[in-house]
């Protein structure tokens, strides 16, 4: 539907919701249901997420609750700075909690790593990431990552709630975008 912008197809549909049952299947193992920090609390990160993390939470057979968060990350459009600011910030206390980060990409790991010092601060029971996708920069940097969805190669990719400009976001597989698209 977007003409021939992507060049390919890296994660299809069908390889998301496999690999999201079985993340869904190892995560529900660290949570008993009737854990005394209550259900655990998926923290999204706006807007890339949104897609992995209704999905995961579907496929989650332990309840869970939801609670976004926005950054915006200083820095290009295909690459950040580390230098974050919250655009929108969670609506609850986390307090006691079981918190689990979802995220969509790690790709330097710098947002993560912000993000992680600042829920700590906030004093959950537990705060651990699950992560869709990961690119090899992320390997570098010192950021705790339980779940890992894919491992993918240093490119840019669209698709399943990841942009460029806010476009393909609504494509459901993970795709590489045409170079002809940045220029
Ligand atoms: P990091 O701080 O780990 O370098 O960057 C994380 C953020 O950068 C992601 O949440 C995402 O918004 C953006 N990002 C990094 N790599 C990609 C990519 O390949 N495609 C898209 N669409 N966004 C990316």
């Amino acid at each position: 539907m977007y003409g021939d912008d992507i060049a390919s197809v890296l994660i299809t549909q069908e390889e998301i919701a496999g690999k999201t049952k079985e993340l869904a299947e190892l995560i529900a193992k660290r949570y008993p249901a009737d854990a005394p920090e209550g259900d655990l609390l998926l923290v999204g990160v706006l807007k890339g997420a949104i897609f992995f993390m209704t999905d995961l939470a579907k496929a989650l057979p332990i309840p869970t609750q939801m609670e976004f968060m926005a950054v915006s990350s200083y820095g290009s459009s295909t690459s950040s700075s580390g230098v974050v600011r919250i655009m929108k910030d969670l609506d609850k206390d986390i307090a006691g909690r079981n918190v689990l980060i979802v995220e969509d990409i790690i790709d330097s790991g710098l947002t993560l790593s912000w993000l992680k010092r600042n829920l700590s601060t906030r004093n959950p029971a537990s705060l651990e990431v699950v992560t869709l996708l990961r690119k090899p920069d992320a390997l570098r940097t010192h950021v705790d990552v339980a779940h890992v969805g894919f491992d993918i190669p240093n490119e840019f990719v669209v698709g399943y709630g990841l942009d460029y400009a806010e476009r393909y976001r609504d494509l459901p597989y993970i795709g590489t975008l045409d170079p002809k698209v940045y220029s």
